[in-house]
This record gives structure tokens, C-alpha cells and sequence, in this order.
């Protein structure tokens, strides 16, 4: 259940962040034009057939004298311990290099599925390309170009069926098991997570379910609070760390990710006396790519001068204009004032994000729309929204087939998404169009 994450390792320049925007492309493309929005170039997630997939560019290893630069070393090194799978690139053009070698070294002591891509590699035989690399001794080379795409489905499919085994999906939490709103906690380290996780499970007796495996793995704690069912997915590993002596949280943004996905609606808890730092911006990023529904809890309100109160409101409404959808709840986890009112928002944007909406109800609300805007001319031809449909809920995926509709500027299907949000109530989660040409 849980994704894979695979990491792409090399040198400078071999192709990975080219490898990475096509690895993670398809969700850029729902994703509209937010501006302010932040991305996280170094994590993304997508999708090729039936395997959804993390992607982690863990950036350039030197490859020289040591191996790895030692400031990056941690960096990468953890990237790495939290994937399932490294993709070493290497250059096709440039050949078998030392540094390459040397980085071969290096990643063979974490003992994980490792994959050689040689890149770059269009409009060369691929025999020739890759006869220098066997002899690192890490398999048949796949031969991709990521610039262009060649063979690049096919080898991450190839990969990624090596890589989720059946056991993988025997030691999932049965979601299904447990049925309510799944709500996952996340944010930096230190912000309250197990703080306000306590508060909000409250002293009931609760059973932690481990997701078992790797070391980025959160948890799984079911509860109920005014008679409604809630899975809480703890990232912090509070309820871990109460039974076992766990060392200190890692902050894993693999961790976050995953909990992301696999919640209904996400609780960002944001540290108000530091104000909202540049990870909290790719968190809810994130959390805007994740689609699911999101409330923002700023922390630690008891403790805040008054200059940092008028800060952060400041900043609230200054620099998240990307997820203005999401309400924000100025709280005190340690005192618990403001967490009933954080669990009624909750309760309300799971009602909102599940909400059945009616084909005809649909394309009623498309149609005025359309009316009271016309679509933009196109190369002197009107483009057409003929119809729509429901592709998915949370998030909310509103289908439209029409002619030239892949030419539409971003700024109508702002647009749609602000009459769709209005009209069915969509509160607290984005709202996704995807549009499908027809003639
Ligand atoms: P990174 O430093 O490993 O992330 O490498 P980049 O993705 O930034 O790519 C380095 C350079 O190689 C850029 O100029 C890319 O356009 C180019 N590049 C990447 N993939 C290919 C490829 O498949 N073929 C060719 N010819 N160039 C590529
Ligand atoms: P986590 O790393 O995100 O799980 O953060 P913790 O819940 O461990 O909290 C980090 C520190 O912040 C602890 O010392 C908490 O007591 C403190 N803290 C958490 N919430 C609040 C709050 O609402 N107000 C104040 N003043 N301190 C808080």
C-alpha cells in the first residue's frame, strides 16, 4: 500500500533532475498555476500504469577523492536509507568515469535494489553506449534518455515490479478495517505534532498499529471523539516512542509525503514563534500535490507576544495565497484551546471532500459557467466545454472534454475550479480539472 521511493544517485549533469521532471510530470499537469506555491524540486510523486511511485533526487554526489562531498553526505545518505530503490545515473556520452565508480562504492554499502540508467543515451546504439558500464558489476545497464523518454516507461515499470513484492502489501494497515476520517499530522520537528496528537486522542486507550518496515514508516492510531470515527496518522511517532525508547523524530519529508496519501484530510501544524519558514512552504506544497484536504493549525499561540501574533497573521495572509482554501486555526496544543474547533473544520472538510456530486448537477454548473465567461478564442476558433464529469473524490477531480481545451490559459481553469468550489462547497480541499480533447 505504502509507495515505493526511489532515489536517483550520480554525479553532476548525468540527467536526474531531467529524469525527475519526467518521472513527476503528470502531477505538475493537474496542479495549476499557483502562484506563491513552492515546490520541493528534490521530492515528487507519479505514477506509470499501475505503480504510483515517490521519486527522491537526492542531488549530485562529486564522486571524488572520499566519494561524496562530506556536507552532502547526510543529506544523501538518508535520502537514500529511506528508499526502496537507488537509480544510478550515469552519462552515456561521457563514459565510464572514476567518479562514477567511486559512487558505485559508495551506494553498495546500503544493500538496496540498485539500478544502473545509462542516460543521454538517444540516437546511440544502446550496445555500445552501455558496454563500458558492465563491468561496475551492477547488471544489465537500462539505456534511457531522459530528454527525450526513450525507454524510460518501460525501465521504471520494469523497476517498479521488481520492487513491490507481495510481502510489501501483506504488512499494510487495513484501511478498510478501520473506517472514518483518516487525518494525518504533520510539520518540522519541535512545531507540537505529539503534543496536539495527545490532546487530540485525548487519555483514551488507544492500540497503535506500526506500519512495519522501513524507518520513515508513521502510525496508524484509530479513536473516536463525539461518536466519530478518526484513524490518526502520527508522523511524529509519538505513540511509538511512549512504548519503545525511540530516539529522537527524523524529519523525513518521504514520511510526510506517504502520510499525506494515505489520509483524508491533512493537520499542518505550523510553529507560530517561528513564523512560516521555508519548510513549512514545501510542506504545504505538498499538501496542495497531494490534493487532499487541508487545515493549517499555527501552534504555540499561548506563548506569543503580541508582535509575533500580528507577524503571523501577516504572513498567513501574505504568503499562502497557494492554499487559500485551506482555514487556519490559531491554537495552543499545550493548553488545548482551539482543538475542538480544528476537529469541526476537520469533520466539515471530510463531509466536503466526500460529497456525491450529480453528473447533470455537474455540466449545469459548467454550462453557466461557460455563459457567464466564454473560453477564450483560440488561433480564431472558440474553444468548447462540451461536458464534464466526476473523475475521483479527495480531492475532488472534475473532468472536461471539449475542443482545443489543452490550449486553455490557466487563468479560466482558476477560474472553474473557484465556480465548482462554490457551487458544491468544496471548502478546505483543492479542486483538480483535467481536460480531455475532443473533435
Ligand atoms: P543533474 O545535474 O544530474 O540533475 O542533470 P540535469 O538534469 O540538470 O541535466 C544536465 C544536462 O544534461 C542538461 O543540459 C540536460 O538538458 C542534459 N540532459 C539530461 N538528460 C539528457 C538526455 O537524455 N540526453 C541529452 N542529450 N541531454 C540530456
Ligand atoms: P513535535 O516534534 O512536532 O512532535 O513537537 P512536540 O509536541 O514534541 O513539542 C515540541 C516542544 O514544544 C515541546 O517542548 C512542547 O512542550 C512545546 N509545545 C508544543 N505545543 C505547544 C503549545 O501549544 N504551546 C507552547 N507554549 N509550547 C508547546
Amino acid at each position: 500500500m505504502s509507495k515505493p521511493v526511489i532515489a536517483l544517485v550520480g554525479r553532476p549533469n548525468v540527467g536526474k533532475s531531467t529524469l525527475f521532471n519526467r518521472l513527476t510530470r503528470t502531477r505538475d499537469a493537474i496542479v495549476a498555476d499557483y502562484p506563491g506555491l513552492t515546490r520541493d524540486r528534490q521530492y515528487g510523486t507519479g505514477r506509470t500504469g499501475n505503480h504510483p511511485y515517490i521519486v527522491v533526487d537526492t542531488g549530485g554526489l562529486s564522486g571524488e577523492q572520499e566519494g561524496v562531498d562530506p556536507l552532502m553526505a547526510g543529506q544523501v545518505r538518508s535520502a537514500i536509507e529511506e528508499s526502496d530503490a537507488i537509480l544510478f545515473l550515469v552519462d552515456g556520452r561521457a563514459g565510464l568515469i572514476p567518479a562514477d565508480e567511486a559512487i558505485a562504492n559508495y551506494i553498495r554499502q546500503f544493500n538496496k535494489p540498485t539500478y544502473l540508467l545509462v542516460n543521454k543515451a538517444e540516437g546511440h546504439s544502446h550496445q555500445l553506449i552501455s558496454a563500458d558500464f558492465f563491468q561496475m558489476g551492477l547488471g544489465q545497464p537500462f539505456v534511457i534518455s531522459s530528454a527525450h523518454g526513450d525507454n524510460v516507461k518501460e525501465t521504471i515499470d520494469h523497476i517498479l515490479d521488481e520492487v513491490v513484492t507481495e510481502e510489501e502489501e501483506e504488512k499494510a494497515f487495513d484501511l478498510d478495517e478501520h473506517p472514518g476520517i483518516r487525518v494525518a499530522v504533520v510539520g518540522r520537528p519541535n512545531v507540537g505534532k505529539s503534543t496536539l496528537i495527545n490532546r487530540m486522542i485525548g487519555e483514551e486507550r488507544v492500540v497503535a498499529f506500526d506500519m512495519p518496515g522501513t524507518t520513515r514508516d508513521s502510525i496508524f492510531v484509530p479513536f473516536e471523539r463525539d461518536g466519530q470515527a478518526y484513524t490518526l496518522i502520527d508522523t511524529a511517532g509519538v505513540r511509538r516512542r511512549k512504548n519503545i525508547k525511540e530516539k529522537i523524530e527524523k524529519f523525513s519529508i518521504v514520511k510526510a509525503i506517504e502520510a499525506m496519501e494515505s489520509c483524508n484530510v491533512v493537520v499542518l501544524v505550523i510553529d507560530g514563534s517561528e513564523g512560516i519558514t521555508d519548510q513549512d512552504l514545501t510542506l504545504l506544497g505538498l499538501a496542495l500535490e497531494s490534493g487532499r484536504g487541508l487545515v493549517i493549525a499555527i501552534n504555540k499561540w499561548d506563548n506569543l507576544t503580541e508582535d509575533q501574533r500580528n507577524k503571523i497573521k501577516h504572513e498567513l495572509e501574505f504568503k499562502l495565497h497557494f492554499v487559500d482554501y485551506a482555514k487556519k486555526h490559531l491554537i495552543s496544543a499545550l493548553h488545548g484551546s482551539g482543538v475542538g474547533d480544528l476537529f469541526k473544520t476537520i469533520r466539515g472538510v471530510y463531509q466536503a471532500v466526500m460529497k456525491k456530486v450529480s453528473t447533470s448537477d455537474l455540466n449545469r454548473v459548467l454550462e453557466q459557467a461557460v455563459l457567464d465567461h466564454q473560453p477564450p478564442l483560440i488561433g480564431g476558433r472558440r474553444v468548447k466545454l462540451r461536458y464534464a464529469h466526476l473523475g475521483g473524490s479527495n480531492p475532488p477531480r472534475v473532468i472536461i472534454h471539449g475542443t482545443q481545451v489543452d490550449k486553455l490559459p490557466q487563468a479560466y481553469t482558476k477560474y472553474l475550479m473557484n465556480v465548482f468550489r462554490k457551487a458544491f462547497k468544496w471548502q478546505g480541499t483543492p479542486v483538480f480539472i483535467e481536460y480531455k480533447v475532443t473533435v
